[in-house]
């Protein structure tokens, strides 16, 4: 926690964060989760991608703000998992992030009873519907449920604002690739194995060859080329591809196991492309729903004399640092009202002072998943 808190400053209530890491015991299932296997896939213009490069708007950070629900039956009773493991997880998926220049601002973590949305069935749109009223706006939402019977993780759409993973998943150490997957999904990407089928049967693979009449990972498949075609044909406990089929072209596969959509063995899976990379900001630059949810790197947010805050939540975000400044001010939040504070650093003024009265709460918090 970077804070430059100097003199006269009195935070009656700062909410803080702590990492605690746990040990859980291994396991090994397969991985289930969105597919788009009756549509073809999203391929973004050429005036779209290059527009993006031109502007070097491809190559810039994105800071994704998210905001985590975990789920427990009416009562407060089996709760899907604890802060810590959450806390855990989405360290993870930071790490598997970093190199893709995508970072996460995880800006709330909290508890809602209910024990139908606890055990979730996600091929059940009714039960979907219930969802809605637990998104919390201007967030990617993150759920967490006790069971998602048949599913270890859920995205519900590619792209989409929300997902769904199991407690247990959370809760593996093992396992660090469940939640940075299903974000992949949110954020555009396919599985690497990924095919479809038209509605008069015929079948769209990737091929192996990057070059002659057989190449089309342009086209097919997760629509990027340096992620190898995948039949998603088995791999061993050392991570090593064992499928044995060929593609159309009769050239045997040679997929990346170790990559963030692949299936296979989900211990192995922890690593994006390059290709994976520039996609997901390629969303996130130009989707709407997406594009909603970015933060910009600073934030200057001046609080003048004494000023009073009596309802509203109010956010200040940013990915490096928010500067509260104006020496000598007061800023009283009190009644209903809800002020955030939140940045890899926030830095205050000498002088300037925070009094949450009367149920008000005042949060000053550092981000630690954008590096
Ligand atoms: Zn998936």
């Amino acid at each position: 926690m970077l804070l430059n808190l100097k003199t006269k400053i009195a935070m009656k209530k700062i909410l803080f964060f702590f990492i605690m890491l746990s040990s859980i015991t291994s396991m090994a299932q397969t991985l289930k989760c969105i597919t788009h296997e009756n549509k073809p896939p999203i391929i973004f213009s050429k005036k779209t991608n290059d527009s993006l490069k031109q502007t070097n708007a491809i190559n810039m950070p994105y800071t994704v703000k998210i905001y985590v629900t975990i789920f427990a039956d009416n009562g407060g009773s089996n709760k899907a998992t604890t802060n810590e493991h959450v806390l855990r997880q989405i360290q993870n998926m930071a790490n598997q992030y970093q190199s893709q220049n995508i970072c996460f601002l995880l800006v709330g973590i909290r508890q809602i009873n209910n024990t139908d949305l606890n055990d979730h069935n996600v091929s059940d749109s009714t039960e979907n519907t219930e969802l809605t009223p637990y998104m919390v706006n201007g967030f990617l939402n993150i759920f967490v449920h006790k069971y998602l019977p048949g599913y270890h993780g859920y995205a519900y759409a590619i792209p989409n604002t929300y997902l769904s993973v199991t407690g247990n998943i959370i809760e593996s150490t093992d396992v660090t690739g469940i939640l940075g997957h299903e974000m992949g999904h949110c954020l555009g990407l396919y599985h690497t194995f990924s095919s479809w089928v038209e509605k008069n049967g015929t079948v769209h693979k990737e091929n192996v060859a990057r070059s002659g009449d057989c190449k089309n990972c342009e086209i097919e498949g997760d629509v990027l080329c340096d992620t190898p075609a995948d039949d998603n044909g088995g791999v061993d406990a050392s991570c090593i591809y064992t499928g044995t089929a060929k593609d159309a072209c009769n050239t045997s596969y040679s997929p990346l196991t170790n990559n963030l959509m692949a299936y296979g063995d989900y211990r192995c899976i922890t690593t994006l492309t390059n290709g994976q990379g520039e996609r997901m900001r390629t969303f996130l630059a130009t989707n709407s729903a997406l594009n909603a949810f970015l933060v910009h790197d600073a934030l200057y947010t001046p609080v003048f004399g004494n000023t009073t805050i009596s309802s509203g939540t109010g956010h200040t975000l940013a990915r490096e640092a928010v500067y509260i400044s104006e020496g000598s001010a007061n800023l009283t939040v009190n009644g209903t009202a809800r002020q955030y504070y939140q940045a890899k650093k926030v830095s205050v003024k000498s002088g300037t002072k925070f009094s949450p009265a009367s149920g008000g709460l005042v949060s000053v918090k550092s981000n630690p998943y954008c590096n």
